[in-house]
């Protein structure tokens, strides 16, 4: 295990945190405004596409360390902007990977190289009205006409969902689970209004509808094992919700350590009161604890794959719930001004409450681990 980076990797992560920051500038990224919100997406692809970024974990890139170089990647990006993040992050990360591990090599002409160069953007559309796909089976369908297969059914919230050029929609065919591979305008798909959420105000989220919706069968991706599929795209999902958690702490320990040196009370800074000290030490642990459980996590992922899944929603359950705790005290440790709308702590406040409910929840992820513990889950 190693888990230094190299000087490549670092000069990766301050070429992508200079285009970042510099593009956030002036921008409103958490518009709530669907064509801005698309133009937002579209633009930071363009850039992060003159980057190895998009290709991390989705294809070979020479000499950077798959995973692990993502995650410190993530925390970059997630660091910068929450929203851009998880757009891109659902798009490259989520469809991307759905492409390059079970596409066809037609699928994956037509789509994949588009996305890596930032040229379309992708959204996944899983989880139903029950939404937790670990305690209920879909009720999207997949039926066979002729070439043609016709897609009912509808997904509760769609990450991308009104931005998205290409959707892929998880539903039964014969009894499997398939991937069905829908664009934008296709009759028969409905994408509903854009949802307000608490956290991630500039990602665009919407219900999708499926009714009758017709695609040819050479867009449907059929996995040989389907219940792994399932499992792997939670296991991605949960991988992207550790990048964030680690963004957002470092944003929520930053700002504080910076406001608790310049803050004065009773003349001096604030850093000079022994309970403040104490606070950023706190947040401190968890987040470089939490940095060393995603990046055992990521490596894990790359080297012992088969032992992968109990150890990533370990490493999801600290870093997410650690992102709450430091993001709140680090909202303590700012006073009035932390509790302003649009200040970045109490953006990351906010958006530390989807981690722990999205990809497996905290609960979930804790039975599962205790089952693996005890070996129950053979
Ligand atoms: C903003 C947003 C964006 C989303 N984007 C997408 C997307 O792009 N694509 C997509 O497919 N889905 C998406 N989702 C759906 C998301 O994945 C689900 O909301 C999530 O899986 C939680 O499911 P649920 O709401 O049904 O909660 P439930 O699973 O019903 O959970 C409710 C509570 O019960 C607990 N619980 C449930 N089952 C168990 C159990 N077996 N053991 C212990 N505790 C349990 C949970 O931990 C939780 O506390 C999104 C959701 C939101 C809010």
């Amino acid at each position: 295990m190693n888990y230094d980076f190299s000087d490549k990797e670092f000069n990766l992560f301050v070429e992508i945190h200079t285009l970042i920051s510099e593009f956030v500038k002036d921008k409103n990224l958490e518009s709530s405004d669907i064509n801005t919100s698309a133009e937002n997406i579209r633009q930071a692809l363009a850039l992060l596409s003159q980057t190895p970024y998009l290709k991390l974990g989705v294809e070979k890139a020479e000499n950077y360390n798959g995973l692990l170089t993502l995650m410190g990647a993530m925390e970059v990006i997630a660091g910068t902007s929450p929203s851009l993040f998880l757009s891109i992050e659902t798009s490259t990360r989520i469809f991307g990977r759905i492409l390059s591990t079970w596409g066809s090599d037609s699928q994956k002409e037509k789509l994949l190289n588009p996305l890596l160069n930032g040229q379309i953007i992708g959204a996944v559309g899983l989880s139903e009205d029950a939404l937790n796909v670990d305690n209920d089976p879909l009720t999207t369908t997949a039926v066979a006409d002729g070439d043609s297969v016709k897609i009912s059914g509808h997904k509760q919230y769609v990450i991308n969902g009104p931005t998205a050029d290409w959707i892929a929609v998880v539903g039964m065919m014969n009894g499997k689970n398939v991937i069905c591979l829908v664009e934008k305008g296709t009759p028969g798909l409905t994408i509903g209004e854009k949802t307000a959420t608490l956290g991630y105000e500039g990602v665009a989220i919407s219900k999708i509808i499926l009714n009758d919706c017709t695609i040819a069968s050479s867009q449907v991706i059929t996995p040989k094992n389907d219940k792994d599929m399932l499992n792997t795209l939670k296991l991605w999902e949960n991988q992207i919700l550790i990048g964030a958690g680690l963004g957002l702490m470092k944003t929520a320990f930053e700002s504080a350590k910076d406001h608790s040196k310049k803050h004065k009370t009773g003349g001096k800074p604030i850093i000079a009161y022994q309970e403040v000290g104490f606070k950023l030490s706190e947040m401190l642990t968890l987040f470089q604890t939490s940095q060393l459980f995603a990046y055992r996590a990521a490596w894990t992922a790359d080297t012992d794959p088969k032992n992968v899944e109990s150890l990533t929603l370990c490493a999801k359950v600290f870093c997410t719930e650690s992102a709450e705790q430091v993001a709140s005290e680090a909202m303590k440790i700012l006073g009035g001004s932390g509790f302003l709308s649009g200040h970045p702590v109490e953006e990351a406040f906010r958006c530390s409450k989807y981690g722990q409910i999205a990809g497996t929840s905290t609960e979930i992820s804790r039975v599962k681990i205790g089952d693996t513990a005890l070996g129950m889950n053979k």
